[in-house]
């Protein structure tokens, strides 16, 4: 007799009724999660669930008996997505960075917690040469979201800033998120490429640029490449071409003094010589979780 393997055939998930209740909703959604592969899998169901329900943790594992009532239909369609490997930051429209919530749309990449590593970094530059209390002016280049910018200007209260950002969708929901956090009258928003149109003196620029080589985009996880947009992922035929740009950028303004920049894994060195080719010395380095260098400051002696 031959032995027939049973093979376990993935049904696609039946869309919730509204008499289901969050517990179930729970269960079932990491259940298929985790055999889609996604390996934060109950981390997502609960993300999702709270988020769309607008409840917090403690709601959601204490009452686990409440039924779903209006919102089924949204949360099938977000497991619907979660499926397709759409990030839940996404479905959800919100990302927590640095312990405050920002709006997300399309138009802007999806924060990611190594990015903390560049307020790190810049805090403790502004820390050590004792410029806490003093009228700092910051540049935010491609801002996205306006994560870098929002998140230091409610840092330090004493900070001006300006934001620049190719992409005038963008800006919009930067200006929405500064304006969340209370931080939008210190802002300029600019739509123009790198610091066109600024004047110095900057004490601090902070970025977060595209830094993925263009030939290495197609092999990225679908969660980023298939959501994030291209414009925020694509550094240039060996992903330092915005790198090159701001080096070239700041070294026209006056009396600038501190960059920040996020770089992709293995990146820490070649961004380096970039702007020591422009006169600018190390300054600092930050390591993701991963131990990979992410954040890198440099600073010019004027
Ligand atoms: N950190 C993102 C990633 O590796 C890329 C963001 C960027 O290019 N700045 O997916």
């Amino acid at each position: 007799m031959n032995a027939i393997m049973p093979v376990e055939v993935q049904a696609p998930m039946q869309p919730f009724s509204s008499d289901q209740t969050i517990g179930t909703a729970l269960a079932l959604m990491t259940r298929a999660f985790a055999a889609a592969g996604i390996d934060s899998a109950q981390r997502d169901a609960r993300f999702l669930l709270q988020s769309l329900l607008g409840l917090d943790g403690a709601v959601l594992l204490t009452q686990p008996q409440r039924s779903l009532g209006d919102d089924a239909l949204r949360i099938s369609d977000a497991v619907r997505r979660r499926l397709a490997h759409e990030p839940v930051s996404r479905i959800a429209g919100r990302r927590e960075f640095y312990g405050r919530n920002f709006v997300i749309t399309p138009d802007v990449l999806d924060p990611r917690a190594d990015t903390e590593t560049v307020i790190d970094l810049a805090l403790d530059i502004i820390k050590s040469k004792g410029w806490a209390k003093k009228a700092l002016s910051i540049a935010d280049i491609g801002t996205g979201s306006g994560i870098l910018i929002a998140t230091l200007l409610a840092e330090l209260p004493n900070a001006r800033g300006i934001a620049t950002d190719v992409s005038p969708a963008a800006l919009t929901i930067a200006r929405q998120n500064a304006e969340r956090l209370g931080v939008a009258e210190r802002v300029t928003f600019v739509a123009a490429r790198g610091l066109e149109g600024c004047v110095g003196p900057l004490d601090l620029i902070v970025s977060n640029p595209p830094y993925i080589a263009t030939d290495k985009i197609a092999a990225l996880e679908p969660d980023v490449r298939n959501y994030d947009p291209m414009i925020a992922l694509d550094g240039g035929p060996d992903g330092l071409r915005v790198y090159r740009e701001i080096a070239e950028d700041i070294a026209k303004l006056q009396h600038s003094s501190c960059v920040v920049v996020e770089v992709g894994a293995g990146q820490a060195a070649d961004v380096k010589n970039v702007f020591s080719s422009v006169g600018w010395s190390l300054l600092g380095e930050r390591n993701d979780l991963g131990g990979h260098a992410r954040a890198v400051a440099l600073e010019i002696h004027s």
